[in-house]
């Protein structure tokens, strides 16, 4: 034990060790001078329909425009900022921003009126006491119905604490917002869980898609998990579609909706915008509009 120690001991000053730590210590200011100057950035991916391919909704996924390295992706900095509690204010900035341009959506075309948005949560944010205060404000300030909010959270996140995580899942839902499971399939989340927890979406993680429509085994899990769904009254989304075979499949099983780069990669608020005014109108509204042809 002693020699275990002693070696752990060392290793803090050792030089591979130093430098992560310092790197580590180096990206904590970064991360705080990047907050302050607005160096953050949300791009929006779509959410379709499985069988109209209409958008009905839109992922907010973070970049960091950092000064030095370019345009990050949060695999490049979430999980510093989640070990040294920055991601607590970043979630709340993506939180707010996501909310404020979905009503920036809503004022400027009517095509926006039913669109819905996904926001990611990291473990600290849903343990943060502050989390159903500031996901109230958030929907308050930009004046969006709470129902076009979805919050979207990971199985492990629910899995350490299941009693405090059902609390928090049942207050924020009856702000009015929904909730989905993210990357499912990927965790441990038990069935019994699955029927507890006052969820809304499954999000079956891109694992399960990306052999779909070659490898009868992920066909049967993935329909076993939709089946679940259905009988649990969850919608689901299929993450990561990237072919036609992919989304057929997909379809046919009866996935409700799909997100992938075959529907459409993470975008600026603009290519939302381009996006929503290219789409055709929901049923209803077209026939009324032809009614009104000459
Ligand atoms: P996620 O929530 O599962 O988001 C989906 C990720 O898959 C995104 O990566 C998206 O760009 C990518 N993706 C979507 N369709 C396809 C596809 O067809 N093929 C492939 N190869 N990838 C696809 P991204 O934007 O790099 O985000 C990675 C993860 O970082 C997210 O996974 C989420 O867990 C986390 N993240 C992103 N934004 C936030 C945020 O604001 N807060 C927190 N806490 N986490 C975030
Ligand atoms: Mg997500
Ligand atoms: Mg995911
Ligand atoms: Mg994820």
């Amino acid at each position: 034990a002693a020699k275990r120690a002693g070696r752990n001991a060392y290793a803090v000053f050792s030089p591979s060790m130093s430098r992560s730590v310092l790197e580590e210590a180096q990206q904590r200011v970064d991360l705080e001078r990047g907050l302050e100057q607005d160096q953050f950035v949300v791009l929006y991916q779509p959410v379709v329909d499985m069988t109209t391919l209409r958008m009905t909704g839109v992922e907010a996924l973070v970049r960091w425009q950092h000064p030095r390295d370019g345009l990050l992706g949060p695999y490049r900095f979430i999980a510093t900022a989640e070990a040294n509690g920055l991601i607590v204010p970043l979630g709340r900035w993506v939180l707010r921003e996501a909310c404020a341009q979905l009503a920036r959506w809503r004022r400027a075309t009517p095509a926006a009126a039913g669109l819905k948005i996904n926001v990611n949560l990291s473990a600290r944010q849903f343990q943060y006491a502050g989390l159903v205060a500031d996901v109230a404000a958030a929907i308050g300030d930009a004046g969006v119905p709470a129902g076009s909010l979805t919050l979207e959270i990971t199985e492990s996140m629910l899995m350490e604490d299941v009693a405090g995580a059902i609390e928090t899942l049942g207050a924020l839902r009856a702000l009015g917002v929904r909730l989905a499971i993210d990357d499912f399939g990927t965790g441990y989340s038990s069935l019994n869980y699955l029927k507890q927890l006052p969820v809304d979406i499954i999000k079956i993680d891109k694992t399960f898609v990306d052999q779909v429509d070659t490898d009868a085994d992920d066909v049967a899990l993935v329909d076993a998990v939709v089946g679940l769904c259905r009988a649990l009254r969850l919608e689901t989304v299929a993450e990561g579609i990237e072919t036609d075979g992919q989304w057929l499949m997909l379809r046919q099983i009866g996935c409700d909706h799909g997100q992938g780069y075959l529907f459409g990669r993470p975008g600026d608020a603009a290519s939302v915008t381009e996006l929503l005014d290219r789409q055709p109108e929901p049923e209803p509204h077209r026939e009324a509009d032809l009614g009104r042809q000459p």
